[in-house]
């Protein structure tokens, strides 16, 4: 595999169309690359992969790190090295570091990882509470919020082309990880504070699927996936 290459496990839209029994163990998650996000068997929590190390944010608010073993539904994980790194010290919320990030990355219509380190004035998640078959649809899980302030931590995600609205999320999506690696999850907003930014522009995809007969025989209902996709990401 190219070291420019995205590599996804699952996709978003199958997950919520109930795909969520964990089929890939992170340790074969972790051969492809050493940062990624994704969630975890019954999207119990928010996964974090940095610098090769798995994280898991529950919804119970607490972080632990991941053995090996554990399975996956849905995840995307790369092997990270910036191709442009910017820094930001200055009060800017989501949508100004955003705007930056797209000014920088190659093209909108590629795939990108973002990676943004440093201290953060304000940080607000969410993590997937564990579902348990026969499993409702993702969008309608209750997802609990986490506030921190004057944290210090690093998001990790990436940007998805429009186009890839489904086996993606459209846009960013990121989670978060602090560096004492108490406190993360699905980052909803946040405002920066002194930061550093680096951006990874890949050339191409590589999507992978469960083999398992549960998901190769389902018949899955994606008619409002995109809706779903959009109020739940
Ligand atoms: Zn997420």
């Amino acid at each position: 595999m190219s070291k420019n290459s995205l590599y996804q496990y699952g996709t978003i839209g199958s997950l919520m169309a109930g795909a969520m029994d964990g089929t890939d163990t992170i340790n074969d998650f972790l051969k492809h690359g050493d940062f990624g996000i994704g969630t975890m068997d019954g999207v119990d929590g928010e996964l974090v992969v940095l610098d090769g190390q798995a994280f898991k944010m529950s919804a119970k608010g607490y972080v632990v790190h991941l053995e090996g073993e554990e399975k996956l539904p849905y995840g995307a994980i790369a092997h990270f090295h910036a191709n442009h790194t910017f820094t930001i010290q200055d009060e800017l919320d989501n949508e100004a570091v955003e705007a930056l990030i797209l000014d920088k990355m190659r093209s909108k219509n590629l795939f990108a990882g973002v990676k943004i380190s440093g201290t953060f004035k304000k940080m607000h998640t969410r993590a997937m509470p564990k579902q348990e078959p026969p499993y409702i649809r993702f969008s309608e899980v209750e997802q609990p919020n986490f506030y921190a302030d004057e944290i210090k931590g690093s998001i990790v995600g990436f940007y998805s082309p429009a186009l890839f609205h489904g086996t993606s999320v459209a846009g960013f999506h990121i989670h978060f990880i602090s560096d004492d690696q108490k406190f993360g999850g699905h980052v909803l907003d946040y405002v920066v504070e002194d930061v550093t930014v680096e951006i990874q522009d890949y050339a191409n995809l590589i999507q992978d699927f469960p083999k398992e007969a549960e998901f190769l025989d389902t018949e899955f209902d994606y008619s409002n996936i995109a809706e779903e996709i959009s109020l739940s990401e």
